[in-house]
């Protein structure tokens, strides 16, 4: 179904059909609704630490759901785009093409953003704009809003979340509808890959969200008041971003009101990204989507994707252990507990499943975890244009050029024009690049592996030497892998100077959070291994939907 009279069809004329041929109990009463809900960075210590405070909707899944407690993610490339497209479609980035957030261009020295489509432009709430949206144009696969809509004549597929490579990732290629926040204007906004106009609910909506943006005197910790054994972190740690003295609460909220002009809204709507009052915003416009579309309203399953990205970027700034995080889940956690009484009252109750996942783990602050004996540390900006300018000397003194289009310390990608040109064997050269990475990048690198090696390894069946080039060549894509994959040593932080992040293979960058809520389910810790892209096929089963035979996730027993 499409929301609005111009919904463009893109895909029309691609082959899409889902593959629904594994059996499924016809007897069974199916759900009304499902919802899948991802939590930006939250890794599942999170949970476990903050467990006694949480009683809304994190906490029905912490104490009424499956916990899949050693859930993690089976991709080396643990970005947003990625761990989203994981839920969403149930298969690993090798085989739905979203390898990571941007990738290197193949033609020219530029990166290509997962979700970038230069054929959909954003939909504001005064319609189409002359800038280009992100669309599931470079999606390989079909996700779950396809596979429902297939299963289920009439049903509706919503994702909503701050950033729009959740949204997309997480609901496949044909959602009816798609929501992001506008970081430039405020409110919500979508691309012309989802119809050519706003529906008039997300419209209303927007234009009060200056007045309902909480937090008006500044962001505040509200943490309960025996907090403080929960083993979360002092409020100012070094390495923690921002200069000191505004590193703890209460956080500065910019101004706000009638009178601002676009700069001053560009920067009110960028510091309502930047914390907890986006997942606000963004629960609030997932209960006004139930409410207006009757999402779950009859026998026809709907779908609701919803991902709050406040953990993410708040993370990022003061670690997984900080106080800033523990309120932000708290928040979430009561924001997520208003959706699911509201789910009760008008979808009713066990008429509707839920899983709870997240797109990737993170490292904790180095300077931490330097203090507690980790040997972290933060790689500098000069190690690493160091290990690539040696690098490329030499491949010059031995090839007569470097073919060098673009690089970091992820990898490189070989200018292919000037291989062909020289008639020198890329595969050679790639051998050669890895070999000199690994020599000059020696105290920083763990591995430098070839597109060649990751090919052999993700589609010939070809043994990886070990877990973590497994996890990479689970990121391979022929077109959009390097020529030289890179990665850093266990606990050693790449490219930033303050802060922390995630996208490697390592084990604290994969541990998510899986969870599943819903009629069958029994309650309880499971210790099997699982994993996000099983969300797909175990939600499924669980509403009594044909489960997709081709996918890399499986169903998991909850019974
Ligand atoms: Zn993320």
């Amino acid at each position: 179904m499409s929301f609005a009279p111009g919904l463009l069809a893109p895909l029309a004329l691609a082959s899409l059909g889902p593959s629904l041929a594994q059996a499924h109990d016809a007897s069974a009463p199916r759900a009304r609704l499902v919802v899948v809900i991802s939590v930006d960075q939250l890794v599942p210590e999170s949970l476990d630490r903050l467990a006694p405070w949480l009683s809304g909707g994190l906490g029905r899944f912490v104490h009424e759901g499956r916990v899949f407690a050693r859930a993690a993610l089976l991709h080396g490339d643990t970005e947003t785009g990625p761990g989203h497209a994981a839920i969403g479609t149930g298969r690993l980035p090798r085989n739905n093409g979203v390898i990571s957030n941007d990738w290197f261009a193949r033609d020219k020295p530029a990166s290509v953003y997962c979700f970038a489509d230069a054929q959909s432009f954003e939909v504001t709430d005064s319609g189409v704009q002359s800038s280009t949206a992100s669309s599931p144009r470079q999606l390989r696969c079909d996700g779950m809003a396809d596979y429902l809509e297939a299963a289920v004549p009439g049903a509706l597929t919503v994702a909503i979340s701050s950033k729009d490579r959740s949204a997309i990732g997480m609901s496949g290629r044909r959602a009816d509808l798609a929501l992001w926040w506008d970081k430039q204007r405020g409110g919500f906004r979508s691309s012309t890959w989802y119809g050519t106009e706003l529906p008039a609910w997300v419209r209303e909506h927007n234009a009060s969200w200056q007045e309902r943006l909480p937090f008006a005197a500044g962001w505040k910790g509200e943490l309960p008041e025996d907090f403080a054994r929960s083993g979360t972190a002092p409020d100012e740690r070094e390495g923690e971003a921002g200069r000191p003295g505004q590193r703890a609460f209460p956080h500065a909220v910019p101004p706000r009101g009638s009178a601002l002009d676009s700069k001053g809204l560009a920067t009110l709507a960028q510091w309502a990204y930047e914390g907890p009052a986006s997942d606000v915003m963004v629960c609030e416009l997932a209960r006004e989507a139930l409410v207006r579309l009757a999402l779950g309203g009859d026998d026809a399953t709907d779908l609701l994707c919803v991902s709050l990205s406040a953990c993410d970027v708040v993370g990022h700034a003061y670690g997984p252990l900080s106080v800033e995080v523990a309120d932000v889940l708290l928040r979430a956690d009561r924001e997520l507990g208003a959706l699911f009484a509201l789910l009760d009252e008008r979808v009713g109750k066990g008429r509707w499943v839920a899983a709870l996942s997240a797109d990737h783990g993170v490292l904790e602050l180095p300077e931490t975890l330097a203090a507690q004996g980790y040997p972290a540390r933060r790689i500098t900006g000069r190690e690493i244009a160091d290990t690539l300018k040696d690098a490329r000397n030499a491949i010059s003194a031995r090839f007569g050029a470097d073919f060098f289009l673009s690089g970091n310390y992820r990898g490189l990608r070989l200018d292919a024009r000037a291989l062909a040109e020289r008639k020198v064997d890329a595969r050679e050269v790639r051998e050669a690049y890895a070999s000199e990475l690994r020599r000059f990048g020696a105290g920083w690198m763990e591995h430098a592996l070839t597109w060649d090696e990751l090919r052999a390894i993700a589609r010939d069946g070809a043994p990886a030497s070990n877990g973590l080039v497994a996890m990479e060549a689970n990121s391979f894509d022929e077109e959009r892998t390097s020529d030289v994959v890179t990665l850093q040593k266990r606990y050693a932080l790449a490219g930033l100077i303050h802060g922390t992040t995630h996208g490697t293979p390592h084990d604290y960058d994969r541990r998510i959070p899986l969870a599943f809520l819903g009629v069958g389910v029994v309650k309880g810790r499971d210790y099997r291994a699982a994993s996000s892209i099983d969300a797909l096929p175990t939600l499924f089963t669980l509403a009594g939907l044909p489960v997709p035979s081709d996918l890399d996730g499986r169903a998991l027993a909850l019974d």
